[in-house]
């Protein structure tokens, strides 16, 4: 699933491709994917984007009438921009919805396993959404203190570091690939408790969160197997991940091969030697 890092690479590629332009049609051949009433979908129409926001894994694109489309990748989910008369390997059998502009600017949202959507929303109706509305800090915002993680940290002392790094009312956007890398930044063990965590190493997991999100921004994300900007480029950043999908190969700090086993339901990967 699209973490932080790879949504706010598609959102930056979209506020360059599609801001301020205006939406002439929806298409759609899967009903789950864009459940809208005839009226929500009428009130998107010649609409112009005025901006594209993140948040947690979610991407909002705010029209000039209030609405947003809220947009949630799930597994397999792709917003892929096509400039006028420029190629495109799309639509494909994954593609869902068509989203065409004025200019001939068309915006694809694919996805293979079906469990994404658009939803077109009024600004009731999206600060009513259950899943924005539980949604914890974001990271990367000024906000986000040492002293603000530790008190939504714990919280849930009788977890595990990782699931709770995983709960997205905790923090909003982190998922499988940089929660082990942060913890192995921060030399933690998956499966330690969170009420066993020192002050300090709450501090380090707190800036080595920070650390790997910005450091993936830069390499424009991760792909594993869907994943793409609003360009329709790949992300870089497994190609130096720390851990993550690297078990049996020697860890970049000391060499000790990288272990992978199961915490919190999840293929979790650790250094034995680097992770207390
Ligand atoms: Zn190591």
């Amino acid at each position: 699933m699209p973490e932080l890092p790879e949504i706010q690479t598609i959102v930056t590629g979209l506020n360059r491709l599609i801001l301020h332009k205006t939406i002439q049609s929806f298409d759609w051949n899967w009903a789950k994917s864009f459940f809208n009433s005839e009226a929500a979908v009428h009130s998107a129409l010649n609409r112009s984007v005025t901006g594209v926001r993140r948040r947690g894994k979610a991407v909002l694109l705010d029209l000039d009438n209030g609405r947003t489309l809220l947009v949630h990748l799930k597994m397999t989910g792709q917003l892929v921009v096509q400039p006028p008369d420029e190629e495109s390997p799309f639509p494909d059998r994954s593609t869902r919805v068509v989203i065409r502009f004025t200019d001939g600017t068309t915006l694809y949202f694919n996805d293979q396993r079906k469990f994404g959507w658009v939803k077109i929303l009024t600004k009731e109706e999206l600060a009513a959404q259950p899943f924005l509305a539980s949604l914890g800090p974001e990271p990367l915002s000024r906000r986000f203190t040492g002293d603000h993680f530790r008190e939504r940290l714990l919280r849930h002392r009788e977890t595990t570091v990782k699931a709770a790094l995983l709960n997205q009312t905790v923090l909003a956007g982190i998922g499988n690939i940089y929660c082990d890398e942060a913890l192995f930044l921060a030399g933690i063990l998956p499966d330690r408790k969170v009420k066993s965590l020192s002050d300090q190493e709450i501090r380090r997991l707190h800036r080595s969160l920070r650390k790997v999100l910005r450091i993936s921004i830069e390499l424009g994300g991760s792909t594993r197997r869907n994943y793409l900007s609003a360009e329709g480029v790949r992300g870089h950043y497994l190609d130096q991940a720390f851990v993550y999908g690297r078990d049996g190969e020697p860890c970049r700090t000391c060499g000790t091969p990288i272990r992978k086993n199961r915490v919190a339901g999840r293929g979790t990967h650790f250094c034995p030697h680097c992770q207390s």
